[in-house]
């Protein structure tokens, strides 16, 4: 029986479904997160609010919830030349991939994250990845978390099991979860707390959340909502 998980945790939309739902299922639950000198700290920012809303208002989850863990990653800036590490324009590259695409970066996170959850005693790694709503990251697949949560278990030689709760859920799916697992108050939390936007934009508020409105991430974010509202007229 798994009773305890480190979650791998953004501030965004998807970590924070998956965080609610750890509290729901663990009873002992860790978070962590990369500081890799993104563009913009604001999902870091996001991710201390989130976590203060999550124990705030639902203060049944409050004792299961343990420290959090950030993790300074600065050196992916050197290898990589992406627009969320560097001053660039986001766009995308011949090869279909945003270039915000740092070559293996879940790779990074999964072993930093099994290090920790190793040495913390904690059984389930989650994340939010999504081969659904599939920005062409290959890092983020199925094949992917099945061939890593085999090669962790045998490195570390005990048994890890990645949870990976929205790999075959579309972002409308994802609201709707939101929904099941809190209600309407996790879903107000994430509309006002979570950060998606690549741009780090956090001027401009729709029903959906804060965000540009026009990136990739404000699109399936924004898109993703009014499948989930229609649905729910
Ligand atoms: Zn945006």
């Amino acid at each position: 029986m798994h009773t305890t998980a480190l979650v791998l945790f953004s501030g965004g939309q998807d970590s924070t479904v998956c965080l609610a739902q750890a509290l729901c299922k663990y009873e002992r639950v860790e978070t962590i997160g990369f500081d890799y000198r993104q563009r913009h700290s604001v999902e870091l920012q996001a991710r201390l609010v989130v976590l203060d809303e999550l124990s705030t208002q639902f203060p049944k989850w409050a004792p299961r919830l343990g420290p959090d863990h950030v993790i300074d990653l600065a050196v992916l800036g050197q290898i990589s030349d992406t627009s969320l590490t560097r001053d660039m324009a986001f766009a995308y590259e011949n090869t279909g991939l945003p270039n915000t695409f740092v070559p293996g970066r879940n790779l990074l996170f999964l072993t930093l994250a099994a290090a920790l959850a190793y040495r913390r005693g904690l059984q389930v790694l989650v994340t939010g990845v999504c081969e659904t709503d599939f920005s062409g990251y290959p890092d983020c697949r199925d094949d992917t978390m099945k061939a890593m949560q085999l090669a962790l278990s045998l490195g570390l030689d005990k048994r890890l099991l990645i949870d990976t709760p929205l790999m075959w859920i579309d972002k409308a799916a994802t609201w709707q979860l939101a929904d099941d697992i809190g209600g309407q108050p996790l879903v107000d939390l994430i509309v006002e707390h979570t950060h998606t936007c690549y741009l780090g934009d956090r001027e401009h508020r729709h029903d959906w959340g804060y965000g540009c409105g026009n990136c990739p991430a404000c699109e399936l974010r924004s898109g993703g909502w009014v499948r989930y509202r229609g649905e729910n007229a």
